[in-house]
C-alpha cells in the first residue's frame, strides 16, 4: 500500500493489524479457536480475547480446569425466576420466596444485575420485575419483546399496589417507563419512577447539567 501523504496512523494500524494476522497464523488450531470463541465476550475485543486465550494455554492446566468446572457449572445451575427474572439457582427465586418482603411494591428493572445493585442500598425491602430490556424502535425492540407480559400477569395473581420503575435516565428508559406510566393508569397502581439525585459525597460541580436538571425537578420538601 502506499502512503502519499505519510498517514503514521494508517501506517501504524496495518502494520498492528499484519502483526496480528501473522501471530494468529502462527498459533496452533486450537488457541486460534479459544480466542475466538471468546471474542464473543462482552467487553472483549480480539487483542484482549488474544491476551488471555494465551495467558491461559500457559497457566497451570489444575486452575483452568477449576475455571471451566465453575463455568459450566454456573451455566447449568443458574437461570432466571419464572416469576421475576433475577438470576437464581432455585425456584422461584430468594425474593419472590421470600415472605418478609412487601409483597406491594414491585421494582422494575432493565437487567438482572440491576437487582444487585438495588439490593447492595437496603433500601428497598420490596420485590422485583426484570423486564430484559428497553423499548428501542431504532434497534427493533418493541414492547412485545419484553417481559412485559409476565408483568401483567404477576398483577392478577400478586397483590400489587404500587410499581416502582428503575429504568436508566436515556431515552430509551424514558420511553419504556412512560409507556409502563400509562399501561398501569387506571388499574388501582401508583407508578413511580427512582428519583433522579446528585451522587452522594460529591459536590454539584460533579454533577452533568441532566442530572442536576432532573434531581431541581425532582426537589421534595424538607420534613
Ligand atoms: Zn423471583
Amino acid at each position: 500500500m502506499l502512503y502519499p501523504f505519510f498517514s503514521c496512523s494508517t501506517l501504524l494500524a496495518d502494520i498492528l493489524e499484519a502483526l496480528a494476522n501473522s501471530l494468529m497464523a502462527s498459533l496452533p488450531d486450537p488457541v486460534n479457536r479459544l480466542i475466538a470463541a471468546l471474542s464473543y465476550l462482552p467487553g472483549l475485543g480480539p487483542r484482549s480475547a488474544e491476551r488471555i486465550a494465551l495467558y491461559l494455554v500457559q497457566a497451570d492446566l489444575d486452575s483452568v480446569k477449576e475455571l471451566a468446572v465453575a463455568l459450566v457449572a454456573a451455566c447449568e445451575r443458574v437461570a432466571p425466576c419464572t416469576n421475576c427474572g433475577a438470576l437464581t439457582e432455585q425456584q422461584p427465586c430468594g425474593i419472590c420466596g421470600d415472605a418478609k418482603r412487601d409483597a406491594s411494591l414491585v421494582c422494575v428493572v432493565e437487567r438482572a444485575v440491576d437487582i444487585v445493585n438495588i439490593e447492595k442500598s437496603g433500601a428497598y425491602r420490596g420485590r422485583y420485575h426484570v423486564l430484559g430490556g428497553k423499548i428501542s424502535p431504532l434497534n427493533g425492540i418493541g414492547p412485545e419483546d419484553l417481559r412485559i407480559g409476565e408483568l401483567q400477569a404477576r398483577l392478577a395473581r400478586e397483590p400489587i399496589r404500587e410499581i416502582i420503575i428503575a429504568l436508566p435516565s436515556d431515552v430509551e428508559g424514558d420511553a419504556t417507563s412512560f409507556y409502563l406510566a400509562k399501561l398501569f393508569t387506571g388499574k388501582g397502581i401508583t407508578t413511580s419512577r427512582l428519583a433522579h439525585g446528585l451522587p452522594v459525597g460529591s459536590g454539584l460541580e460533579f454533577a452533568d447539567s441532566l442530572t442536576l436538571g432532573r434531581a431541581i425537578e425532582g426537589r421534595r420538601p424538607i420534613e
